[in-house]
């Protein structure tokens, strides 16, 4: 048994990662509209009724934009924490099944997952850290202006990690952003720079740890090679794996672990 990863979309105009094991197929986030998740869906041979439950992390648009339409059209079971649904106006229990963070979900019957709290601007954001088959773990990390050691305490061990490099420090700077736009991405409530990416990763690296995907890439403050080697001159001597970037239009590539 074994979890694929499919990154359908990753960035600021809209993000969803699908998860399938043999039993169960997953969305993480369902931030593009309705018309769009569907063309992704069908570009990889599934129809959205094939979607078992989809998790929203946090209620901005870019990840929960058509999560509640989908989870009816599709009859698939929404997700969230409590102060995500309040914010979403979703009445919980009725509208979405809401969970406690750090508390394991089951959703079918070879897939759970437990959210861990990030910070990230006024939401209630959470990491997703998956157990599938074997008790392998993957960490899926976007939308947050720093790490925390409860959140490296709970990615230690994955065999695949998705996380967010949002910008490169020097382009950012730079930018024709205001200052005060500048300080709330870069500020602690915001982003993760490819510096702080590569950073964490350094911490959590290890010998079984197979595949990396950087996501959640601004377009105008950084590039694809920029993510790349910061998040390599961290990593570069420990991590003997996979590393791909996804971009704003997937789907692009699998993982399995
Ligand atoms: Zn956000
Ligand atoms: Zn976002």
């Amino acid at each position: 048994m074994s979890l694929e990863i499919i990154h359908l979309g990753s960035g600021s105009r809209g993000n969803s990662t699908l998860l399938r094991t043999d039993e169960t197929n997953v969305l993480i986030d369902c931030g593009f509209s309705l018309k769009q998740i569907e063309k992704k869906l069908i570009q990889i041979g599934l129809d959205g009724k094939e979607i078992d439950s989809i998790i929203v992390t946090h209620h901005h648009g870019d990840h929960s934009k058509s999560a509640k339409r989908a989870s009816i059209k599709w009859d698939s079971v929404l997700h969230s924490n409590i102060e995500t649904a309040i914010k979403m106006g979703w009445e919980p229990m009725e509208v979405c099944k809401t969970f406690n963070n750090l508390d394991r979900v089951e959703c079918g019957v070879d897939f759970s997952f437990i959210s861990v709290p990030i910070p990230h601007d006024n939401a209630d954001n959470v990491a997703i850290i998956t157990n599938s088959g074997k008790s392998e773990k993957a960490a899926f990390i976007t939308d947050l202006g720093e790490s925390t050691l409860e959140l490296e305490k709970y990615i230690q061990g994955c065999k695949h990690i998705s996380i967010e490099a949002n910008y490169d420090q020097k382009k950012l700077m730079n930018s024709a952003y205001p200052d005060s736009l500048k300080r709330r991405i870069s500020g602690r409530g915001g982003h993760l720079s490819n510096y702080q990416t590569g950073e964490i990763l350094s911490k959590v690296c290890h010998s079984e740890l197979s595949s990396i995907v950087l996501c959640h890439l601004s377009e105008k403050n950084n590039a694809p090679h920029l993510a790349e080697s910061e998040v390599l001159y961290h990593i570069g001597e420990i991590f003997d794996g996979k590393l791909s970037i996804s971009k704003q239009m997937g789907p692009e590539f699998s993982n399995f672990i």
